[in-house]
């Protein structure tokens, strides 16, 4: 008899935490494992803004996929561009630019999610993101551009423009990125003599009334005196209006020269849900509680990019925020489920209880709510980093990590350019490949010859 196929779409939380499952509970003769994806590590997102700050070298948060003792999935590296659920067939085009088809009896997608962008004029050319490993190296080398390029200059506008650097979003996401490189130039700066420390200007915007509503008003007055105190200015209910390569104008009406627009103002489930043409909720992937996909055969989904309900809140409607809590957790229910499924048992629905949330505000600020207990300053962010260590994958990345902490902690940083990326735009199109999907009709192009095969095709 052949083994059943499984395809896992994307290496992140939801993905490796289900492919490893698999591994541990299937026999090797029980189904033939898949992982489609473009990187060959999984990123640890949340220490992402440390990365950008040159706390954390970027190795050390992108984990092997091939470290583990029980590592037998097949790896193919590439991205999937586009889904024949008709044919059960996923196109992927893989690193090298090939196209190749990748038959399934259970796919598991697991994309996660990409920054949310608005309709702003010069947003998709000027805004960075701070989702993946090059953006993350991108920025650092930007904002240390930035400090080279203002040292050189004789110009005091352009001085001024090129030290003002402007972060969209309020979550933990965009604080942690302001707080860290805030830091970063803070220290920097005492390398170059003919700065003026003062030029030095972090901005903090959101469109919502407060910071990080979800750690309760408390919690977010102490990240918004940390950050005040630290010289970053905070503008609440203010979006940004427009963006080009001299200034940020901002919807109250300043204009804010600046060279420098690092936008995380939410995510969006990966372009790859909205070519199913399937049902979504604000653009996640419907699943039942079981985080299968209704109406589509074989079809799990889970993670940032699917709408998994979230019962542990109990409301009609209410679902899992998009957190790497959860789409650890999922990622196990998930393969839970399929074995199950595999084995004709009974599947079980998903429910996790938040933990909280922790931020790390770098030096030795922080803020986080862990089980509901508010914290700050410093025991705030040695909960912060000692979650995050703990939730780690592997030893080897514990041990970096620490290393790397330890290290920045005695040693400093150099503020060195890589300049690796220095020819690339920079753009979220960029480094999210958010352009790269296929239309339906390209995608049967590839799969056409699997369609009679499965024996549901006919629709072209
Ligand atoms: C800066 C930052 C800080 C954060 N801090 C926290 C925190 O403190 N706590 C917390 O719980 N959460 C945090 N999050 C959120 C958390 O990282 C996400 O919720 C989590 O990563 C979602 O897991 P996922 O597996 O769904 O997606 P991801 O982890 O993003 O993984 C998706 C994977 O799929 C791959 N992929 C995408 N498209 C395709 C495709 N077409 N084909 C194949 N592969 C594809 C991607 O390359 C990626 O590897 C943070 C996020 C950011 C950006």
């Amino acid at each position: 008899m052949t083994r059943p196929r499984i395809l896992v779409v994307g290496a992140g939380f939801a993905g490796v935490g289900c492919v490893r499952r698999l591994e541990r509970r299937l026999a090797e003769r029980e189904a033939l494992i898949t992982l489609l994806s473009p990187f060959s590590y999984q990123l640890y997102l949340p220490l992402l803004p440390q990365v950008a700050a040159g706390v954390l070298t970027p190795q050390s948060v992108a984990l092997s996929l091939r470290r583990s003792q029980r590592h037998r999935t097949r790896i193919v590296p590439g991205g999937v561009v586009g889904i024949d659920t008709a044919a059960k067939v996923c196109v992927v085009r893989t690193i090298s630019g090939e196209f190749v088809t990748e038959p399934y009896d259970h796919l598991v997608l697991a994309p996660g999610s990409v920054t949310r962008t608005f309709d702003i004029p010069g947003l998709a050319d000027h805004a960075r993101g701070m989702k993946t490993l090059a953006e993350a190296v991108y920025i650092r080398d930007h904002v240390i551009a930035q400090l080279d390029l203002a040292d050189a200059s004789d110009d005091d506008a352009e001085r001024a423009a090129r030290l003002r650097f402007v972060v969209v979003g309020g979550g933990y996401a965009g604080t942690e990125t302001a707080a860290c490189l805030q830091l970063l130039t803070r220290n920097a700066v005492k390398r170059y003599p003919r700065l003026d420390p003062d030029l030095i200007k972090w901005h903090l915007v959101d469109i919502a009334p407060k910071l990080m509503p979800e750690l309760g008003d408390k919690l977010g007055a102490a990240a918004m005196d940390i950050l005040t105190k630290r010289g970053i200015e905070v503008s609440l209910g203010v979006s940004v209006a427009s963006v080009d390569d001299e200034a940020v104008t901002l919807t109250d009406g300043r204009v804010l020269p600046s060279r420098t627009l690092i936008w995380t103002a939410g995510v969006a489930a990966s372009p790859l849900i909205g070519t199913l043409g399937a049902e979504t909720v604000r653009g996640r992937l419907v699943v039942s509680a079981e985080m299968d996909v209704p109406g589509l055969d074989g079809v799990w989904a889970l993670g940032d990019a699917a709408a998994v309900p979230d019962l542990a809140k109990g409301g009609e409607g209410a679902i899992c925020p998009p957190t790497a809590q959860h789409a650890m957790r999922q990622g196990k229910a998930v393969a839970d489920n399929l074995v199950a499924t595999l084995r004709r048992e009974q599947t079980h629905p998903y429910t996790h209880k938040d933990l909280g949330l922790v931020v790390d505000l770098g030096g030795m600020d922080g803020v986080s709510k862990p089980l509901g207990v508010e914290l700050h300053g410093a025991p705030a962010q040695a909960v912060a980093r000692g979650y995050h260590w703990a939730a780690l994958r592997t030893n080897v990345a514990k041990t970096r990590v620490m290393t790397n902490w330890l290290l920045n902690a005695v040693a400093g940083d150099d503020y060195v350019r890589t300049g690796f990326l220095a020819s690339k735009a920079g753009t979220l199109r960029d480094f999210e490949y958010t352009d790269a999907y296929l239309t339906p009709e390209q995608v049967r192009l590839h799969t056409g010859s699997f369609r009679g095969a499965v024996g549901t095709g006919g629709d072209d």
